[in-house]
C-alpha cells in the first residue's frame, strides 16, 4: 500500500485540513449526512451499485425531511463520482449532506475528496455529524521522537510529535542531597547515594520503556540534562535495548523540566533539521535576520509589500501563516459598476464603493492562502506554509500579518 500511496504538498493538506474544519462544524437536523469511504483497489461502479442500495432503503426513512436529504445526498455522491472508473491511488471520500444552519434553514455541503493516504476499508455511514475521525490518523505528523531530560534530582519525559511536545512524565528522585546526616561515614553516605541514584535510573529507564517502546513511528530518542548524568544515564545500559539503539545524542540543557524538554529539541535543531519545525522556524529565523538588515535586506513583509514583490517576480521564498483567516475578494459596484479586489476578514461588512458610494457585490471568492500560493507558482517562488504552533510562527501571524517574504533581490 505504501509504495502507491502520493505523497501531498503542503498546500494540498492544508486546503484538505480546511475542507475538514468545514466539514466537522456541520451537523444534520436529522441522521441525514452521509460519510463514504472508497478504498484504492474498489471499482467505483461497484460502489455505485452499492449507493444506490441505500437509496432504495432511504426511501422507507419516516421523516420526510430526512428522507429527501439522504436520498439527495447518495444522489450527489453517485453524481460526483462519475467521472472515476477507479479511485485516485489514494482512494475517495465523500461527505455530502444538508446541514442545520438555524432559522428552520438547511444548506448542502458536498466534498469529494482524495485523503493523504490510502484509505483501508469501504465505508458507508448516515448520521446527524459526518464521519472524519479516520482522516485525523492521516493527518498526524508521523515523526515522533522520545525527549528525556535528567539530572540527579529530577527528570522529564516527553514527546516531539511534528511540532508539537507533549510532557509524558516528570520524576523526582530520592537522591540525598549533599548534606549527610551525623554520625554517617561519608563511605557509608557515598554509597546510599550510588544507590539511590541507581534506583531512580531504573525506575527512569521502566517508565521510558512503557512511554516509548510501544511508538511504533518513534524515531528516536533524545537526552538532556545540566550534567554528566545523562551520559552516565545513557552509556550504563539502563534503557531497553530497542529504546537504547535509538538514541540519537546526548545534549546539555540547563533544565529538566518541561523547559529542559523545549531546550533539548532546541539543541537538537541540526539533528533535527527534517522536521517540519525546525524547518519553520530556520525559515522565520532567516526572515528576522534580514529584516535586521540595514534598509530591511532581502526581505519583505505586510500583504501589499508581498504582493508588490510577488508581481515582480522578486520573492524567492514567501512565508505565509496557515493561521491566516482572510478572503481575497472580486467585488463590483452595483451602482457604477466600478471593480477592485480587496482582501477581508469578513466578507459580511464590505465598505461602500469609494467612486460612487454604492454597495458592492462579491464577484468572486478565494482563501487568500490559496490565492496569493497561486501567484507564487506562477514565478516559480517557493511556498512555506508556516504553523502558528511555534513561537516563530506565532511572530510569523502577529508581527508580520502572517505574509512575509525572502527575496530573490532587493525591492524598492
Ligand atoms: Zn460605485
Amino acid at each position: 500500500m505504501a509504495e502507491t500511496q502520493t505523497k501531498m504538498s503542503n498546500i494540498d493538506k492544508y486546503r484538505f485540513r480546511r475542507a475538514l474544519e468545514e466539514i466537522e462544524q456541520a451537523q444534520g437536523r436529522g441522521t441525514e449526512l452521509v460519510s463514504v469511504y472508497v478504498p484504492p483497489d474498489r471499482p467505483i461502479f461497484d460502489v455505485t451499485n452499492y449507493l444506490r442500495g441505500e437509496y432504495s432503503q432511504s426511501s422507507n426513512i419516516k421523516s420526510a425531511s430526512t428522507r429527501k436529504h439522504v436520498m439527495a445526498a447518495i444522489e450527489s455522491i453517485i453524481n460526483r463520482l462519475r467521472q472515476w472508473k477507479m479511485p485516485p491511488p489514494n482512494g475517495l471520500v465523500a461527505f455530502v449532506g444538508h446541514k442545520d444552519v438555524g432559522a428552520d434553514q438547511t444548506s448542502m455541503i458536498a466534498y469529494v475528496l482524495e485523503p493523504p493516504e490510502p484509505v483501508p476499508s469501504f465505508l458507508y455511514r448516515c448520521d446527524s455529524r459526518f464521519y472524519t475521525e479516520p482522516l485525523h490518523e492521516m493527518l498526524a505528523e508521523k515523526d515522533i521522537y522520545g525527549l528525556i531530560v535528567i539530572d540527579r534530582n529530577e527528570a522529564t519525559l516527553g514527546l516531539l510529535q511534528g511540532k508539537r511536545i507533549d510532557v509524558i512524565k516528570n520524576l523526582e528522585s530520592r537522591v540525598p542531597g549533599k548534606h549527610r546526616m551525623g554520625g554517617m561515614s561519608s563511605r557509608r553516605f557515598e554509597r546510599l547515594i550510588e544507590l539511590a541514584a541507581h534506583e531512580f535510573y531504573t525506575k527512569l529507564a521502566d517508565v521510558a520503556t512503557e512511554a516509548f517502546l510501544n511508538q511504533r513511528e518513534l524515531k528516536g530518542l533524545l537526552i538532556g540534562g545540566p550534567g554528566y548524568t545523562k551520559d552516565y544515564f545513557e552509556n550504563q545500559g539502563y534503557l531497553h535495548h530497542e529504546l537504547q539503539k535509538k538514541v540519537l545524542g546526548t545534549f546539555d540543557t540547563g533544565y529538566t523540566n518541561e523547559n529542559g524538554l523545549r531546550e533539548l529539541v532546541e539543541k537538537a535543531k541540526d539533528l533535527l533539521q527534517g522536521l517540519d519545525l525546525m524547518r519553520e522556524k530556520a525559515l522565520v529565523q532567516r526572515l528576522m535576520e534580514e529584516i535586521r538588515e540595514e534598509s530591511a535586506g532581502l526581505a519583505m513583509y505586510g500583504e501589499e509589500q508581498v504582493r508588490h514583490a510577488l508581481a515582480l517576480g522578486a520573492v524567492d521564498t514567501l512565508l505565509i501563516s496557515e493561521g491566516l483567516r482572510k478572503l481575497r475578494l472580486a467585488v463590483r459596484c452595483g451602482n457604477c459598476g466600478h471593480e477592485e479586489e480587496k482582501t477581508v476578514t469578513d466578507e459580511t461588512t464590505l465598505p461602500a464603493c469609494p467612486k460612487c458610494g454604492g454597495p458592492f457585490t462579491v464577484v468572486e471568492k478565494r482563501d487568500i492562502i490559496e490565492e496569493v500560493s497561486g501567484l507564487a507558482e506562477q514565478t516559480s517562488t517557493k511556498v512555506e506554509l508556516i504553523s502558528k504552533d511555534s513561537e516563530e510562527g506565532q511572530l510569523l501571524l502577529k508581527a508580520f500579518s502572517g505574509i512575509a517574504a525572502i527575496l530573490r533581490y532587493r525591492v524598492t
